[in-house]
C-alpha cells in the first residue's frame, strides 16, 4: 500500500488549528490505529482525516481530474486509495470510531465546513465520558 499523505499538510494544520481554538483536545496520527486518521478525539470517539482531493479521489470535483498523460497509471492508482479509504473507514466504524471526512476543497471553499465538522464532532459528544 502506498502512503498517500504524509503528516502536517497545510490542510491538515488548517483543521487542527481550528478544532484546537474550539477548545477540542486530539491525537494527531496515533500509531495503532487503522488508516492513522489526521486527528483523532478520543473522547468524542471521532477521528477526522483530511483528504486531499486529487489522491483520495475525490467524486465530482475539479481538484481530482486526472493528468491525461498516463492516464490509466493515475486511475489505478486512485481507484487504489478509494478502496483503502473505504476499507479504513469501515473497520473505524466497526470498531466504534465515527469517522468524519473533510476535502481539500471545502477547506479552500469557505470556513463553512470547519464549522460542520465541528458541529458534527460535538454532536456525537458522549454524555457517559462527562462525567468528570
Ligand atoms: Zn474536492
Amino acid at each position: 500500500m502506498q502512503k498517500v499523505r504524509s503528516s502536517g499538510t497545510n490542510l491538515e494544520i488548517q483543521v487542527r488549528k481550528y478544532l484546537h481554538a474550539n477548545g477540542l483536545r486530539f491525537r494527531i496520527a496515533p500509531q495503532g490505529l487503522i488508516g492513522r486518521p489526521d486527528v483523532v478525539l478520543p473522547r468524542f470517539r471521532s477521528v477526522v482525516f483530511v483528504n486531499g482531493c486529487f489522491w483520495h479521489g475525490h467524486a465530482d470535483c475539479k481538484a481530482s481530474k486526472l493528468p491525461s498523460s498516463n492516464a490509466q497509471f493515475w486511475r489505478q492508482k486512485i481507484t487504489r486509495n478509494i478502496a483503502r479509504d473505504d476499507y479504513v473507514h469501515s473497520e473505524l466504524t466497526q470498531q466504534g470510531w465515527r469517522v468524519n471526512v473533510i476535502w481539500g476543497c471545502e477547506l479552500a471553499a469557505s470556513g463553512e465546513s470547519l464549522s460542520k465538522l465541528l458541529a458534527s464532532i460535538l454532536r456525537f459528544a458522549d454524555p457517559l465520558q462527562k462525567k468528570c
